[in-house]
């Protein structure tokens, strides 16, 4: 990271007419939740034979970290558009993003869904207990008597989206159509690796989009993109927000 992807990062944000954002696991990493490809990822890990690392805390008790604040500032400030994120962990909701400007591709671990009407909503709304039901996953056995969807009567499931289970349908289309209609579009903490999420960049790109990845570690389209920015994002994203606030003030007067 220097001083100067720094600025050119604020500079794209501060003047953008519409500004995407894409997150991933990476995001997560420093506020204790281990991803997936990092370099003490689960599947990093595994590959060298090593027990998954420890989570210090039930990941309900974790808490969002600078970089997710940051993204809420840039939706205080008017900036942020839409907030795309592979994310399970309910980081960006607990941060004060709002649920409107969200798609979450792989789903929540707080949340369930209706099959019939598509609301989410709550365990507790749901009234589901998981020590009698189980996690309520797509694939999991249907009980006569687990409850139903509060508002439709509809089957209620986890919102996990397990490996063969389809993406939920609206948060892909939102995805889709934030992605190729943004001019920056920021990548913070994926690995950009797991379709169709990684759809998103590529069609941001194709539109002619300014793309930023933010990201510790390579992906597959550093060399594609306009700005390529190594590092941590808890460190790197106050730093950006702070100069875009700056360029704002300029701008006023
Ligand atoms: P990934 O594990 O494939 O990639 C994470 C990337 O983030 C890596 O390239 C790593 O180098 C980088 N990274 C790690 N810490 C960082 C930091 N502090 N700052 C900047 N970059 C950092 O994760 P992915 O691309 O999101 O895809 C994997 C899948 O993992 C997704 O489907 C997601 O649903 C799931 N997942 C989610 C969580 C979570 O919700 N927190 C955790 C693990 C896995």
């Amino acid at each position: 990271m220097s001083a100067e992807e720094i600025e050119l990062a604020a500079q794209w944000i501060a003047t953008s007419k519409k500004l995407v954002v894409f997150t991933g696991a990476g995001i997560s990493t420093e506020s204790g939740l281990p991803d997936f490809r990092g370099p003490n990822g689960i599947w990093t890990r595994r590959d060298k034979g090593l027990p998954p690392p420890k989570t210090k805390k039930p990941w309900h008790l974790v808490d969002p970290n600078p970089a997710h604040y940051a993204l809420v500032e840039l939706q205080e400030l008017g900036i942020l558009d839409f907030l795309i994120s592979q994310n399970v962990d309910n980081l960006h909701l607990k941060s004060g993003i709002k649920p409107e400007k969200l798609a979450e591709l792989h789903g929540n671990t707080t949340l369930m869904v209706c099959l019939q009407c598509n609301r989410k909503m709550t365990y507790e709304e749901a009234g589901w207990d998981k020590r009698i039901w189980g996690p309520g996953y797509r694939t999991s056995p249907v009980h006569p008597r687990q409850p139903k969807c509060p508002y439709c009567g509809g089957r209620i499931i986890s919102s996990i989206v397990n490996f063969g289970d389809p993406l939920p349908e609206k948060d892909l289309e939102a995805a889709f159509y934030h992605s190729k209609t943004c001019d920056v579009f920021l990548v913070i903490g994926s690995s950009l690796v797991v379709t169709p999420a990684a759809y998103c960049p590529q069609l941001a790109l194709k539109a002619g989009a300014k793309v930023i990845i933010l990201n510790e570690g390579e992906t597959p389209f550093d060399n594609l993109v306009h700005l390529r920015i190594y590092g941590k994002a808890g460190q790197i994203m106050p730093k950006i927000v702070a100069q875009v606030k700056e360029l704002l003030k300029l701008q006023k007067y």
